[in-house]
């Protein structure tokens, strides 16, 4: 059972947050953060990001991928809107790094990001988001304007006991190296993204 272990403000660029860690138990290294933007009220429709880690994105900037961007963009929107963002231990859709940087030494092969998972012995997407509506549920948070492209997020929010009031578009402008990348998930995986 996910608990609030502990809790901090942490002020950023976009800024203040305060930020929980969710975790079964202390001991664990790699709690979900919950980072909610000063003076979000959850009375009301809740904005929230389900955001999977990504550190060769987040961290290093990778141009494989477009999660940093989409994070920097959820955290300024959450602060200018009221939300939360809630930060998900699942490495490259869940496989780890270890296993994404063989997917994308698979990559480098000619494979796209499907077909590596795949080769590797592991579903297209192995992530659940049933840790995140664990959290909205600890958090006493009832409704939500999601911020997604992806309908798997959307889908895993029925029957959760979580309405959806609505959802915000979360839409990086490819770059040269990803755009087959956008072009996958909007083609394969249903992302509800624009035709750059
Ligand atoms: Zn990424």
């Amino acid at each position: 059972m996910l608990q609030i272990q502990a809790r901090s403000d942490i002020p950023t660029d976009y800024g203040v947050f305060t930020v929980y860690a969710f975790s079964d138990s202390e001991d664990d290294w790699n709690p979900h953060l919950v980072w909610v933007a000063l003076g979000t009220d959850f009375a009301k429709p809740v904005n929230v990001r389900f955001h999977s880690e990504c550190i060769t994105g987040e961290v290093f900037h990778s141009k494989k991928c477009e999660c940093g961007q989409q994070l920097s963009v959820a955290m300024e929107y959450v602060s200018k809107h009221g939300g939360i963002i809630i930060y998900l231990r699942q490495e490259g859709r869940n496989i780890g790094i270890i296993n994404k940087l063989k997917a994308y030494a698979l990559q480098e092969k000619g494979f796209d990001t499907v077909e590596a998972n795949l080769m590797l012995g592991f579903p297209d997407d192995a992530r659940t988001f049933d840790d995140a509506i664990e959290v909205l549920k600890v958090l006493d948070i009832k409704a939500i304007n999601l911020i997604t492209n992806n309908p798997d997020k959307i889908n895993c929010l029925k029957n959760s006991g979580i309405q959806l009031n609505g959802r915000v578009p979360l839409e990086i402008k490819p770059n040269e190296v990803n755009k087959s990348y956008l072009d996958k998930k909007r083609e394969y995986f249903g992302h509800l993204l624009k035709e750059f």
